[in-house]
């Protein structure tokens, strides 16, 4: 493996912004679980591009909707309707409305931090003038555009891109005291992940977001859950807000909602979306007819397979397993979105780069802690591999 993947490609100078740091590989190839590089060495995909390509690396539905709609259309504008976005929210707002038991619209985008900002806008409208703060939780993740950063809670983020927008506050997650005590008439709504995964995979307790539910109902907030790493499936249901059996009144969307094709959503009960006017929001891609193909595609498979039904199942075998692997000192999360914390002393980013030089690709999601988040479609024997990597070289961490 060389120290810098672009090294191997004869490239003296890294072609991007190098907001990315430095890669150690470059990758080619793919199919279900698996990866090659440049090199053709194989690797195990135990990340999916965090969370994204839960179905697999080039899976047939997908790619042949891809390509039976890129002969068709792919894009009109948002002046004009397309029969396949049209398909596909209907799909999604099907698949909403299977969760929350509410009629829902839905605003396509491409990305996770896209579909917050939709949110971020919503709630603003939503609140009216004077009324526009949203509250979010510390170790929170929603994204890089400037107003999803503002609701990122992480304040090292905030640091170098001051002064950030107006409007923004964190608390301690899973405290409601503290949530409670956040909130004044100058708040319009609340905006959680049911699993923080970028903060290090925290899962909200299902206590505190039923909490949640009930003050946004009291002083009359939003309660916008982000469920951009853990929707479709991913925790063992097909959105982590219903682990606590709460209805929110928008839900966003990303990831795995493409397979790795770029597209996000925002999703609001009628009554909510009902706020925005044409001209309040907008997008040149938002709803292209190649992502409507790719959305139904990927949502038709998921359902097909039973995705979460898949991914607790498998979440649950996988979390058995590397329980009992020397220097784990235990595995949490929900479903296939698992983080393995280490033992004492043992740097996660220095077993990510064994793993990964022993082919297999996992994230060092903290300083002590490994990301887990294999495609539902992940076979036993590729679990086993996985496993079998990952005892060899704990091993020689312990
Ligand atoms: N929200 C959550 C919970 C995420 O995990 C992420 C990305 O990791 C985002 C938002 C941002 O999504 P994107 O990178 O597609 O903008």
């Amino acid at each position: 493996m060389s120290a810098h993947a672009f090294s191997t490609q004869g490239v003296d100078h890294c072609p991007f912004v190098p907001v990315f740091g430095a890669p150690q590989v470059m990758f080619a190839k793919g199919a279900g679980t698996e990866l090659w590089d440049v090199d053709g060495k194989r690797y195990l995909d135990f990340l999916c591009g965090l969370a994204v390509t839960s179905l697999g690396h080039s899976h047939p539905a997908v790619a042949a909707a891809l390509s039976h709609q890129a002969g068709q259309l792919l894009h009109v504008s948002n002046l004009f309707a397309n029969s396949t976005a049209a398909h596909a929210a209907q799909q999604v707002n099907q698949l909403l409305l299977e969760a929350t038991g509410q009629h829902g619209q839905l605003f396509f985008c491409n990305s996770g931090a896209e579909a917050n900002e939709a949110a971020l806008k919503l709630a603003r409208k939503f609140g009216g003038r004077g009324r526009h703060a949203v509250v979010s939780a510390y170790g929170s993740f929603h994204g890089r555009t400037l107003a999803a950063l503002a609701a990122t809670g992480q304040p090292a983020k905030h640091e170098p891109f001051f002064p950030m927008p107006d409007g923004f506050r964190h608390v301690t997650f899973n405290d409601i005291n503290a949530l409670e005590g956040a909130i004044d008439d100058t708040v319009a709504a609340v905006l959680l992940e049911p699993v923080q995964g970028e903060g290090g995979v925290l899962p909200a307790d299902p206590q505190y977001l039923r909490d949640v539910r009930a003050l946004c109902d009291e002083r009359g907030l939003l309660l916008m859950i982000d469920e951009v790493q853990t929707g479709y499936g991913r925790t063992g249901m097909w959105f982590g807000f219903q682990h606590a059996g709460i209805v929110p009144d928008v839900v966003t969307m990303a990831k795995a909602m493409g397979n790795g094709f770029p597209v996000g959503a925002m999703w609001a009960r009628r009554e909510v979306a009902a706020v925005f006017q044409p001209g309040d929001h907008g997008s040149t891609y938002s709803g292209t007819a190649l992502a409507g193909a790719v959305v139904t595609a990927v949502l038709d498979e998921l359902r097909r397979i039973d995705a979460p039904w898949l991914a607790a199942r498998r979440g649950a075998e996988l979390t058995t397993k590397l329980s009992q692997l020397p220097g784990v000192a235990g595995v949490r999360g929900t479903g296939l979105l698992l983080a393995v914390e280490l033992s004492p002393g043992i740097d996660a980013k220095a077993v990510y780069q064994q793993l990964l030089a022993n082919g297999l690709v996992t994230n060092a999601v903290t300083a002590t802690a490994l990301r887990l988040a294999p495609p539902f479609t992940v076979a036993d024997t590729e679990i086993d591999e996985a496993v079998a990597i990952m005892h060899t070289v704990l091993q020689e961490f312990v």
